[in-house]
């Protein structure tokens, strides 16, 4: 059994599958505690198997992206399979600090400040950047693409981002892409 948050069928809104139609499995449960986290994770549904992919039959699109909360903590390589002999092709969102099954289709780490990061190559990397020294991601990781993506908190009733500041490091540092979170500014899920 799997605990699972919900599964829903959305734009891909971060990174460079940015606007694919997916269906996203959300697993319940984090290792990390991250300050700027505004992901609801912790409430779950136990499902089989079959259950999950009862749920996933019920969307058009074969783009399956696994996230969370962090879903290396639960996928496994009978999920990843099943998904494959279904046609599907496999993404995962996980922050990096644990082995994934084998056989994605598409990794995106998105490493947190201060974690222990076991991945050593992704297909992209994405970083929330808050000022901190991103160099040393760049370093550590092999992937295609890395983004940073704005920071945006909600104080008193008031949201506010770093965008500016990520934009003007992108420039002065070009192996650095902008992502932003395009479902927020849509409003969709
Ligand atoms: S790793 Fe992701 S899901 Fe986990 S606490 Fe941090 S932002 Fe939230």
């Amino acid at each position: 059994m799997y605990k699972i948050n919900e599964i829903f069928y959305s734009l891909q809104g971060e990174g460079a599958n940015t606007g694919m139609p997916s269906v996203f499995i959300r697993f319940a449960g984090c290792n990390l505690r991250c300050p700027f986290c505004d992901t609801e994770f912790e409430q779950y549904t136990e499902m089989s198997l079959d259950a999950i992919l009862d749920a996933i039959d019920e969307y058009p699109s074969d783009f399956i992206i696994l996230t969370g909360g962090e879903p290396s903590l639960q996928a496994d390589d009978a999920l990843i399979e099943a998904l494959h002999e279904r046609d599907k092709v496999v993404a995962i969102e996980t922050n990096g600090t644990h082995r994934l099954p084998k056989d994605i289709d598409w990794v995106t780490v998105s490493p947190k400040e201060g974690s222990k990061i076991v991945l050593r190559e992704a297909d992209e990397l994405k970083v929330v950047f808050t000022g901190q020294d991103v160099e040393p991601y760049f370093s550590m990781i092999d992937a295609e693409s890395y983004y940073l993506q704005p920071c945006s908190i909600e104080k008193d009733g008031v949201r506010t981002d770093n965008c500016a500041e990520v934009i003007d490091y992108c420039l002065a540092n070009p192996h650095w892409s902008l992502s932003l979170q395009t479902h927020k500014m849509l409003n969709i899920q």
